[in-house]
């Protein structure tokens, strides 16, 4: 191997295409003018503002004015939290959220909490991280405002199933609760449309598929009220984001999801072969070893393959594998150091969780790669078993 970073930490970021860098460039030394500028150069690059809007609506299934450009998925989760949570309040201040969201979903519900007098409920998931539609229902109160339910899971890779998303979606729209959900991890990477969903308001993320980081956005549909509580001093946006445009950041969102799509199956083909085979050779490898998540690959995201390795502490095993230039992650990068509030959601036991590894992957990974990271973790967990601990 040379020393070329093996890199499987895809759900933390990942590697921009080349293809998106290039076509980013012109809007960095070309039309480098404020979109919101009043003269001929600031319209001009305004329009192309406007083009960009119109391919990822297109892209996204929603309508231009429906979208709000934003830095990424944790300042456009903030911001739609608060911001309809703001608008409906007169109604009930009771949200329902699942117990394995994003820290930027479970820290603002807890901010609104302490606050802004929000009620929270955690809906309850299954040892797979699969919703309880029936303790969802259940939990339903007169006063239930919004109910989150993220699309795909980063930390454990559990992909909420499309029916039960549907299933969701209809029981919101019945009770007249806004349906917000987190499509960060799946985005870019699935054929994903909200309003098959009934979802009211959406948030994804460049970096997460191979665009730029800094950038991402919110879908909020045009029968929602929305609050632009957290952003002011700026009328960008439509007034609901204020800031300077980050068109070069657009642009590049754009082209890198409008890239994924044009070649979806064959990178979805590659990139669930490499898991695949990564499962069975780490089971072959480590017998002992526990694979969390869903066992139905149709609930699981396609490249994470989260794992527990008895005896050992991950933490420790870290900087071995950064000897061998390998990197992969514990869970997620946004709540390092503390117990993961997914996997106590998902009952894994403590003492397993300290053995918990996460590998995520990308069309830019090999099957050879897959084979020698196999090798190694098996390798260094024969090694240190017992020891690291
Ligand atoms: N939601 C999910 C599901 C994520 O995985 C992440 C990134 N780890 C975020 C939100 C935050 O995204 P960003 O880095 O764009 O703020």
């Amino acid at each position: 191997m040379d020393k070329e970073w093996i890199y499987m930490d895809n759900n933390a970021t990942t590697r921009v295409h080349n293809i998106v860098i290039k076509n980013m460039i012109p809007y960095m030394n070309k039309y480098y003018g404020n979109c919101s500028s009043s003269h001929a150069f600031g319209k001009e690059c305004h329009k192309h503002l406007d083009k960009a809007r119109n391919k990822m609506a297109k892209l996204l299934h929603v309508k231009p004015c429906e979208l709000i450009f934003c830095s990424g998925a944790t300042e456009a989760n903030n911001a739609c939290l608060r911001g309809i949570f703001n608008k409906r309040k007169h109604k009930g201040r009771h949200i329902l959220c699942t117990s394995i969201e994003h820290a930027s979903i479970l820290q603002t519900c807890e901010h609104l909490k302490k606050n802004c007098r929000a009620k929270i409920t955690y809906i309850p998931v299954n040892k797979y991280g699969i919703v309880d539609y029936s303790s969802l229902k259940r939990l339903i109160r007169p006063t239930t405002i919004m109910c989150i339910v993220m699309s795909e899971n980063n930390e454990i890779g559990t992909r909420q199933p499309p029916k039960l998303m549907r299933k969701i979606g209809e029981l919101c729209k019945r009770k007249k609760i806004h349906f917000h959900c987190d499509a960060t991890q799946t985005i870019g990477h699935r054929c994903f449309n909200p309003k098959n969903y009934l979802i009211n308001s959406m948030t994804c993320s460049a970096h997460k598929f191979h665009g730029p980081r800094g950038i991402g956005c919110m879908f909020i549909d045009s029968s929602s009220d929305y609050d632009a509580c957290c952003s002011t001093g700026g009328k960008q946006e439509g007034g609901k984001r204020a800031g300077t445009e980050n068109l070069a950041g657009i642009i590049g969102m754009v082209s890198a999801l409008s890239y994924n799509m044009s070649r979806l199956d064959k990178t979805q083909k590659h990139v669930k072969k490499m898991r695949e085979f990564m499962k069975k050779e780490l089971e072959f490898l480590i017998p002992e070893i526990v694979i969390n998540g869903p066992k139905n690959p149709r609930h699981c995201k396609f490249n994470t393959l989260s794992i527990c390795l008895p005896d050992i502490n991950s933490r420790k095993l870290l900087s071995y594998l950064d000897k061998y230039r390998i990197c992969i992650n514990i869970g997620s990068a946004c709540s390092l150091g503390k117990r993961s509030k997914v996997l106590q959601a998902c009952k894994v036991p403590e003492e397993l969780e300290r053995g918990l590894l996460r590998i995520s992957l990308s069309e830019y990974n090999s099957l050879k790669e897959v084979k020698y990271v196999a090798k190694i973790l098996a390798k260094l967990y024969y090694k240190y078993q017992g020891i690291l601990i």
